[in-house]
């Protein structure tokens, strides 16, 4: 199975897309989760991106398209959920065309809806293991001990790009160059569903796995 799994900043991609990877053996990737290793390492992809990602815009679609690329040529056989990519049209096509060039394609996106205002209440309270990247809630999700993680111990943080002016522009982001691309896969015939992502997690996942299910059967 290749998935596409779309949504907002705080929708929940990397929540569920952690979920769906163990249930069918599929490799996740996450751009997001690429550019910020890259930052860590000190490559000049990692440079390069940092000012773009610090200030909620989109590090230019030539390089992520490549380090997309990369990353896909890597994936087992039984496939891929892409969380944070395809962003923009000109990516959506170039994934494509990639693709394409080794006869695949994408079996379904994953559409996940959620408002704005939900977004905002949602990024105020996350907080993420720098050592790690598990993400917590201090509302919804919080670590057994306050302010650390419960994987390495590590003291959680604020992701720069969580603060609200951050999150304002992700959404703006997300409303113009992100939006478009379901509209691109829906005039595209491909198999795109909608999910709604204001409930909880769990109710959010057993929607999700319903679709996925059904696809695994044929
Ligand atoms: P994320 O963790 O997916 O919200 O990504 C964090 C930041 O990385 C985004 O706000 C962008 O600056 C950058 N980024 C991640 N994926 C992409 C992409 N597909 N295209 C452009 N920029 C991206």
């Amino acid at each position: 199975m290749r998935i596409v799994l779309l949504g907002a900043p705080g929708s929940g991609k990397g929540t569920q897309c952690k979920r769906i990877v163990t249930r069918y053996g599929l490799l996740h990737l996450s751009s997001g989760d690429i550019l910020r290793q890259q930052r860590v390492e000190g490559t000049e992809l990692g440079k390069t991106a940092r000012t773009y990602m610090d200030s909620g815009a989109l590090v230019p679609d030539q390089i992520i398209v490549e380090m997309m690329a990369d990353a896909i040529m890597k994936a087992p056989d039984a496939g891929f959920v892409l969380d944070g990519f395809p962003r923009t049209v000109n990516q959506a096509t170039e994934l494509a065309k990639s693709l394409a060039a080794a006869n695949q394609k994408i079996d379904v996106i994953l559409n996940l809806q959620i408002d704005d205002q939900l977004v905002v209440e949602r990024m105020a309270g996350r907080r993420s293991c720098p050592q790690c990247g598990a993400v917590y809630n201090i509302e919804r999700f919080k670590p057994k001990v306050e302010g650390v993680c419960d994987n390495d111990g590590t003291k959680l943080i604020q992701r720069p790009d969580d603060s609200a002016e951050v999150v304002a522009n992700r959404l703006e982001t997300y409303h113009l160059q992100t939006e478009p691309v379901i509209d691109y896969y829906k005039k595209n015939s491909s198999t795109v569903y909608d999910i709604d992502a204001n409930k909880d997690a769990e109710e959010v996942i057993a929607l999700v796995f319903v679709k996925l299910d059904a696809l695994a059967r044929g």
